[in-house]
């Protein structure tokens, strides 16, 4: 393969143009994400967002790193899963890009991308994947050639929740990185902390998990009194512990011994902490990508078409999008 692979997320509220190299290099993406000043997102507003900031992105990511439009010889775009009206623009712009240039077109799987630029990344071959996003919590391993989703949220993702219980505190989108702070200010001010009087409810739900409970639930403590930051560490103790007891459940069952983060969530550092000393205990290792590569990108997209172009293109009558696409419904057939 020569020259480079554009790559279009426009699953949810951002807006990316990521790159790939011939070689599958990644390079960091141009990015621009709708933060509506109050309420959540929209998802006909996101897409107008993403029309409105498109052209002066592109443009953007061509010049940081010194490229023409000429140098993309292949257009990768998230088909799916995401929001329906932001997943069109996403494939919009893709199919008039793969036509004006005349390069082949590919419409890949975002869940998919997640797990492979993770892996390329951080180095590791097989691993569970731990994806906590905004809109996705699932865990995830490859068995017999696809991606099998062993565990997952049954009704809101764990970003969502923290955004959604942030927004009830005032704190506008995105309120995980806050909550993180929050946390950590109540850590400072108790370094032995109880969870006396801050308890919420259990999230797992046999292989699955649930959040919207826990968030009626840390909105009732504030409501009996108790300190902004105090929830937010008991949010997060809850939530996080959640989906690392799901992780290590899967890592049991498959018998895979490396874990690996990915989607926003994954920034937090007491989460990376949670799975770090998880993993340990089990004699394995985890593992986490660089902060730009675990929120959505353009880069991800990239490589992952990139991983599949010299086996596959996406016609353009077959380039609809595809918003409840499943991890499982991708066949693997990179190495
Ligand atoms: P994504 O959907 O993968 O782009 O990730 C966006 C989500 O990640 C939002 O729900 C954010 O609140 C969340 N997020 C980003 N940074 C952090 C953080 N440091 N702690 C917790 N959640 C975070
Ligand atoms: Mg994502």
């Amino acid at each position: 393969m020569t020259g480079w692979t554009l790559g279009i997320e426009t699953t949810a509220h951002t807006l990316s143009f990521g790159l790939v190299d011939s070689e599958g290099t990644p390079y960091p993406a141009a990015s621009d994400t709708l933060r509506p000043d109050k309420g959540g997102i929209h998802p006909r507003e996101a897409a107008d967002h993403h029309k409105d900031v498109s052209g002066s992105l592109f443009t953007q990511v061509l010049e940081m790193h010194g490229l023409t439009p000429s140098d993309i010889t292949t257009v990768a775009y998230s088909q799916g899963p995401g929001l329906g009206p932001c997943l069109r623009v996403g494939a919009a712009i893709a199919r008039g890009l793969a036509t004006r240039l005349k390069a082949p077109l590919i419409g890949v799987n975002h869940c998919v991308a997640h797990i492979e630029i993770g892996r390329q990344q951080c180095g590791c071959d097989d691993p569970v994947l731990l994806y906590v996003s905004g809109g996705n919590t699932q865990v995830i391993a490859r068995l017999n050639g696809r991606y099998r989703v062993l565990g997952e949220t049954l009704d809101i993702g764990i970003g969502n929740m923290l955004d959604k219980f942030a927004r009830t505190q005032g704190i506008p989108f995105p309120g995980g990185p806050v909550i993180e702070k929050k946390a950590l200010e109540y850590l400072r001010m108790n370094p032995e902390p109880s969870m006396e009087g801050l308890r919420l409810p259990y999230a797992v739900r046999g292989m699955d998990l649930a959040f919207s409970g826990l968030m009626t639930a840390a909105q009732r403590l504030i409501e009996n009194g108790a300190s902004l930051e105090a929830v937010c560490w008991s949010l997060q103790e809850h939530a996080f512990a959640a989906c690392v007891e799901v992780a290590e459940r899967a890592m049991a069952h498959t018998g895979k011994s490396e874990l690996l983060l990915g989607g926003g969530v994954a920034c937090n550092e007491r989460m990376r902490t949670m799975c770090h000393e998880m993993s340990n205990d089990r004699e394995g290792s985890s593992h986490a990508p660089p902060k730009m590569y675990c929120i959505d990108n353009g880069t991800m997209i990239a490589r992952l078409g990139w991983l599949e172009i010299s086996k596959r293109q996406t016609p353009l009558d077959e380039s609809a999008i595809d918003q409840y696409l499943r991890t499982d419904q991708t066949p693997i057939v990179w190495s």
